[in-house]
């Protein structure tokens, strides 16, 4: 798209957002307005999907809403300024610890170049794995030249302590980038991660996996009867009901929306059905209560779908296969555990 269509459409949204803005009362800060840019844009269809049920449901965008809103949509964001901060730390933690050396002798000089090309790798880096390593590497580095010249030792203590430190951070904002806000669970950039690399351990050591698929059944209607915050509740609670149904090494997460995806290592396929049957049962046996006031608002069902890995196929196949059995489920009646239909031999590899 040429550049002054893409400003002229940039503009179009933006005026649609403000106008929209100040319709509906909402404060046109700039997460409010990030968010219904969005909305206009289009490129998060969760997120108009989203803002369409509260818009429908006439619900009040109360600063809480518009906080958590944000907090959903865009908190992957907030992760990449977070990064660039840890980033910037460890810029200026090198860079002292580059003064502190000198150029006394040449141990020292080459210790200092090793810092100089790592240092200036994280600054063009943007991918947290990447910066991880190198700041691990760099830590390392530290402590063996620390341990070569006792001269050098206290100065490089100080040095060392602010890297662990950020290294630690780094940890920390590494686990947050992965983690579902509302549910808790794994988003769904680990999920990817974790199925390629299940994938590939079953494959390396002749073992069953299992991918669950599980959809909440009927949520639209839930939400527009009950509202979007309370919907929210019911994720939170499937996805607890989840964890409380797997054991070590499964990894529920969220697959996005009100989709939850379940890798199930060292399982086949009659194992992970088991496992289904107990996420549908346990989930159906869950009361919804509106908190506020203590109304019973019945039960919710979940449906579920299951396909075992065939060695060499890609994610996205596995996916679709879970996906397929899935859908299955949802047109035979819903409330159900249906697995894919599979060849006997494949079966037979144990969990
Ligand atoms: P089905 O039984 O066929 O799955 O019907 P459904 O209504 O659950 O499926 P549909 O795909 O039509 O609608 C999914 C709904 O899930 C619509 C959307 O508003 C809701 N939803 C998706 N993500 C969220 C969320 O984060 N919070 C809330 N409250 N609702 C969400
Ligand atoms: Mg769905
Ligand atoms: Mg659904």
């Amino acid at each position: 798209m040429a550049y002054h269509e893409s400003l002229e459409l940039a503009a179009k949204y933006a005026k649609a957002a403000l106008v929209k803005m100040a319709t509906l009362g909402i404060v046109a800060q700039p997460k409010n307005f990030e968010l219904w840019y969005g909305y206009y844009s289009g490129t998060n269809p969760e997120l108009k999907q989203t803002l369409e049920v509260i818009l429908r449901k006439k619900e009040t965008f109360t600063d809480e809403l518009n906080a958590e809103l944000h907090d959903r949509f865009f908190g992957l964001a907030n992760d990449v300024a977070e990064i660039q901060k840890a980033s910037d730390r460890i810029q200026s933690a090198v860079t002292r610890v580059l003064e502190y050396l000198g150029d006394t002798n040449t141990q020292v000089s080459d210790y200092g170049k090793t810092l100089e090309t790592m240092s200036g790798k994280i600054a063009k880096e943007t991918d947290i794995e990447a910066i991880r390593s190198t700041v691990a590497g760099i830590l390392s580095e530290t402590k063996r030249m620390a341990m070569r010249s006792s001269k050098l030792e206290g100065q490089l203590k100080i040095a060392t302590d602010e890297i662990v430190e950020l290294h630690e951070h780094i940890q920390y904002v590494r686990q947050e980038a992965a983690t579902d806000v509302l549910t808790g669970l794994p988003n769904r950039k680990h999920f990817d991660e974790q199925l390629r690399l299940c994938m590939h351990q079953s494959q390396e050591a002749s073992e069953a996996l299992c991918l669950v698929m599980a959809d909440i059944d009927h949520f639209k209607k839930f939400n527009d009867n009950h509202g979007h915050l309370l919907g929210d509740q019911v994720l939170w609670l499937v996805a607890n009901t989840l964890v409380e149904c797997v054991k070590g090494r499964d990894i529920p997460t969220r697959f996005g929306g009100e989709e939850f995806a379940i890798i199930l290592p060292r399982t086949n396929i009659h194992g992970a059905k088991q496992v289904g049957q107990e996420i549908r049962t346990r989930v159906a046996s869950k009361k919804v209560i509106r908190k506020a006031t203590g109304e019973d608002l019945g039960g919710i069902t979940v449906s579920l779908g299951i396909a075992q890995y065939h060695p060499g196929e890609t994610p996205e196949s596995l996916i679709q296969r879970a996906d397929n059995a899935l859908y299955r489920a949802k047109s035979q009646g819903r409330n159900q555990v249906v697995t894919e239909a599979f060849p006997d031999s494949a079966v037979a590899m144990q969990g």
